[in-house]
């Protein structure tokens, strides 16, 4: 054990999460040791532009640090790079890392975050085959994508899709594969995804719904084509596989710590991002109780990844606050910023405001009267007060809604004033 004169918070897992559980106990005032271990070879950095500008080669990952060398320096935060944690050991309160160096601690933070999930087919270790998770992945890709060619991403979820544009702006011949008779059927309406579907189009992307692959063919250990289950190939020399994430628990549940492994998987918390006494997870792996929600979720995105942290060192410094709120999540495609507000839910109306024609508009699912998701479409200045009414849950007027001329923001302030319904 730590002792009581020093205590160790060990933070598994060097990614957004974990560098900023870091710099949120330090700043809530944890005094003594942080050591923040992940096993790949760069310091912490932000993953949205690696499929954004990274690939555009407008800027390196380097650029998405976290923060830089001086920073872990003058917090005293200990960052240990290429460090795997292989076990953990709870009740010794230990953590071994690869070579068998062991670490004792107080609080334990798992942020493993998640890995990129593989297609079972044929030919998945051929040269030009790849997925995009990390800086590695993505420096590999921008390279691969500079000599142009034809590109085949599989899954037109939020990765393909913006792979897609990239590679579109590289100048490759671009086809996105997707299973689902929609794209992004996970996360979006039809509404949306139709609209989207019509942008990649128009940018001369072959997008084919309900086509799912079932061999990458080579010559030489180098990808030539793509097999698809019709019989149909085409021809490629860059195959991106983008078909979603995976929670990493294996750590956690070899560990004896609860996880979610029939459903969508992750390391099981309260809505403190509290796991069991003195250990908590927080970012893509962990599947938290979310206190706005009033349901367990878990989220793969870039604002968890900041406010999740937040809310463990709360709890850690033995001030919790129920963690959630309105799920928020971006994606930049060619021109388009498409922003995303509450989860994918079946919707009783859906409502445009203003014309899709200007390239600027929101689509808006209500259910009993409540804005339950709304869609962004390079709108996000009605962020604030949009999220505000779902936050609030309150019932809005749907001809003001869907009439451009009256504010969001004096609806918000309405609904605010108003108080919670019911
Ligand atoms: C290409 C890409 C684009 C994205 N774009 C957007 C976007 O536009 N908008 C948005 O909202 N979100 C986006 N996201 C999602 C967002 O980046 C993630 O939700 C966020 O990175 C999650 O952070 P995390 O720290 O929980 O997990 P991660 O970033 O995955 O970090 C976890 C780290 O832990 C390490 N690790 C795992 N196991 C161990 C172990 N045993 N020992 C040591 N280290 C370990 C992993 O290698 C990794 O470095 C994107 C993600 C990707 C991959």
């Amino acid at each position: 054990m730590g002792s009581m004169a020093t205590r160790s918070a060990v933070i598994v897992g060097a990614g957004q999460a974990g560098a900023r559980t870091a710099a949120a106990l330090r700043k809530q005032g944890w005094q003594d040791r942080i050591l923040l271990l992940g096993d790949e070879p760069d310091p912490p950095y932000e993953r949205p532009p690696l499929s954004k500008d990274v690939l555009a080669g407008s800027t390196s990952p380097e650029n998405g640090r976290i923060y830089g060398p001086e920073w872990y320096a003058d917090n005293a935060i200990e960052l240990r790079t290429s460090a795997r944690v292989e076990t953990l050991e709870i009740g010794a309160r230990r953590i071994v890392s690869g070579g068998g160096s062991a670490e004792n601690f107080d609080i334990l933070v798992l942020a493993t975050g998640c890995r990129a999930r593989t297609v079972d087919c044929p030919g998945t270790g051929l040269e030009g085959v790849l997925s995009l998770r990390t800086a590695r992945d993505a420096r590999r890709l921008e390279h691969l994508l500079g000599s142009g060619g034809d590109v085949v991403l599989v899954g037109g979820g939020f990765i393909g899709l913006e792979v897609a544009a990239s590679a579109v702006a590289r100048g490759c011949r671009v086809t996105v594969l997707e299973t689902q008779t929609q794209l992004l059927e996970r996360a979006v309406s039809s509404h949306v995804a139709d609209h989207l579907a019509r942008r990649h189009r128009h940018r001369g992307v072959d997008i084919r719904l309900g086509a799912r692959v079932v061999a990458f063919e080579g010559r030489i250990g180098r990808l030539r084509a793509v097999r698809l289950a019709d019989g149909s190939c085409l021809p490629a020399d860059v195959a991106v596989v983008g078909v979603g994430g995976i929670p990493n628990v294996e750590l956690a549940q070899a560990a004896g710590l609860s996880c979610d492994t029939a459903g969508v998987g992750g390391i099981l918390t309260d809505s403190h991002c509290r796991v069991a006494d003195d250990v908590y997870a927080v970012g893509d792996c962990a599947r938290f109780d979310d206190a706005w929600l009033g349901r367990p979720v878990r989220l793969e995105s870039w604002e968890n990844a900041e406010l999740a942290p937040q809310a463990a060192a709360k709890a850690i410094l033995g001030a919790p606050e129920g963690y959630g709120g309105v799920p928020w999540f971006w994606t930049d495609q060619y021109d388009l910023n498409l922003q995303l507000l509450g989860l994918k839910q079946p919707v009783e109306r859906v409502l445009v405001r203003c014309d899709p024609e200007s390239g600027s508009f929101l689509t808006l699912g209500l259910s009993e009267g409540r804005i339950a998701m709304a869609a962004l479409f390079n709108a996000g200045r009605e962020r604030r007060p949009l999220k505000q009414l779902i936050e609030l849950r309150a019932i809005v007027d749907p001809r003001a809604l869907a009439d451009p001329d009256t504010p969001l923001k004096r609806l918000a302030k309405e609904a605010a004033a108003n108080g919670k319904p019911d």
